[in-house]
């Protein structure tokens, strides 16, 4: 890595070649275009989206689960370049990244004709939010609204709790049930924002799916209709 791409901040992180796109967006085109191409992965699990081998429409694991999303979009396996992308982003305060990550969100609402959408972004642990400073999805969801005007709520919100990586599948879902929440003030504002609009719920990883199934269990008790899921990658 060139180290003067660290100091002036320009860079691509991964490499340290610098050219326009990595000023703006962290990562060089070279890196960030298997990104941005990722392949679609022929027929695809109607709940969680990962690729189906021999079943029908609905994967093994997503079959004895009951989810309160319709369908989880992804576009990357979290592993590889992906995994260390996003760890720059989470976990190393690298902010440029959180723009690349808008671009990737845009182009495949584009793609997908999504539109007439409102993004709600997954929340922030308590400890995580005081130590960042501010939410990583959120943050995405603003560049989308500076760049493409697409509108977001920031609704959900997490009462300190356990650190939900560290607990099973059951566990994660008692401890969400606890510790998620929507200000009175907040839902009001969700109930008007999501009339008419496709709500979509940010999140960074999916991991069993039990997060996003809370939010939007939560979502759905406060006016929004029915709830899609973008994530970043799937664990
Ligand atoms: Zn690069
Ligand atoms: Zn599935």
């Amino acid at each position: 890595m060139n180290i003067l791409s660290l100091i002036f901040d320009q860079g691509c992180l991964l490499c340290g070649h610098d050219d326009t796109f990595s000023e703006k967006y962290g990562l060089c085109r070279r890196c960030a275009s298997p990104l941005l191409f990722h392949e679609e992965k022929g027929e695809k699990c109607r709940v969680c989206g990962l690729p189906l081998i021999s079943e029908d429409g609905i994967c093994m694991r997503c079959r004895n689960e009951e989810y309160s999303f319709n369908t989880n979009h992804y576009f990357w396996d979290y592993e590889g370049t992906a995994k260390q992308v996003i760890g720059l982003y989470k976990f190393k305060g690298q902010r440029r990244i959180g723009r690349f990550l808008a671009l990737v969100v845009y182009r495949y609402l584009r793609r997908n004709g999504l539109d007439n959408v409102l993004l709600i972004p997954a929340p922030c642990s308590p400890a995580r939010l005081k130590k960042a400073g501010y939410n990583h999805m959120e943050a995405v969801c603003r560049a989308l609204k500076g760049t493409h005007g697409i509108p977001f709520a920031t609704v959900l919100r997490r009462r300190r709790g356990r650190q939900l990586k560290k607990l099973s599948r059951e566990e994660r879902k008692a401890e969400l049930g606890d510790k998620l929440y929507i200000r009175p003030r907040d839902a009001l504002k969700l109930r008007a924002l999501a009339q008419g609009k496709h709500v979509i719920l940010l999140d960074d990883v999916f991991t069993t799916g039990s997060t996003a199934s809370a939010c939007a269990g939560i979502l759905k008790q406060n006016g929004c209709e029915s709830v899609d899921i973008i994530t970043f990658a799937i664990d």
